[in-house]
């Protein structure tokens, strides 16, 4: 992966090659620690421009190489990162298999990371970039979080011969509730008050 990575990096003068070196170890650590991009570097010699086709391209390549350090290391191949004014500033992999947590989803660790670095639930400003097509509980996670724009790489088609495809699912879910694989119920309650409750508590700790 690092190779890879590195050779993106070629356009980048040797000069400023430190930057860089962190990726040249365990990339799954590294990635996650460096905040190190072409952009950061351009941006550092006032030399940064926006984001371009090629920025894009080092993200995804970037998100892919998580997803292939995961699965060498027993994991599911998705990796993704966010990146913010055209930087990484979080990044995660798919950890459903070593923690046990059927959420542990690579973007979804890369929002929480990102809000940690943040220090606030809005990511809006952050694009995420994934490894593969993100699946539903995700992508609503990215627009609940204010993100303004996703890019994947391998698509569902690509993913549904290994089993990796969520495009049944967001079939499903386009469905009327009536007509979803799951049974869904609205069930009122005679709790009328809890979300004005709510409202009126937030209303007196603003005062
Ligand atoms: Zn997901």
């Amino acid at each position: 992966m690092t190779g890879q990575a590195l050779d993106h990096y070629g356009a980048v003068e040797a000069g400023k090659a430190a930057d860089l070196v962190l990726l040249d170890r365990n990339p799954l650590k590294d990635i996650a620690a460096t905040r190190a991009t072409r952009a950061a570097v351009l941006r550092r010699q006032n030399r940064w421009k926006g984001p371009t086709m090629d920025d894009s391209e080092y993200f995804l390549t970037e998100a892919i190489a998580l997803a292939r350090a995961n699965a060498d290391h027993g994991g599911r191949p998705f990796g993704a990162v966010v990146v913010k004014d055209g930087a990484v500033i979080a990044s995660g992999v798919n950890e459903m298999l070593a923690t046990g947590d059927p959420t542990a989803h690579a973007e979804l660790g890369a929002l929480r990371a990102a809000s940690r670095a943040l220090g606030s639930p809005d990511l809006s400003g952050c694009a995420v970039f994934a490894s593969g097509h993100p699946c539903p509980m995700c992508m609503a996670a990215m627009r609940l979080s204010g993100i303004g724009a996703v890019t994947y790489a391998y698509s569902n088609e690509d993913g549904a011969p290994y089993g990796l495809s969520t495009a049944a699912i967001y079939a499903d879910l386009a469905k009327p509730f009536a007509e979803q694989a799951m049974h869904i119920r609205h069930v009122p309650q005679g709790e009328p008050e809890l979300y004005a409750d709510w409202a009126r508590k937030q209303q007196a700790k603003e005062r």
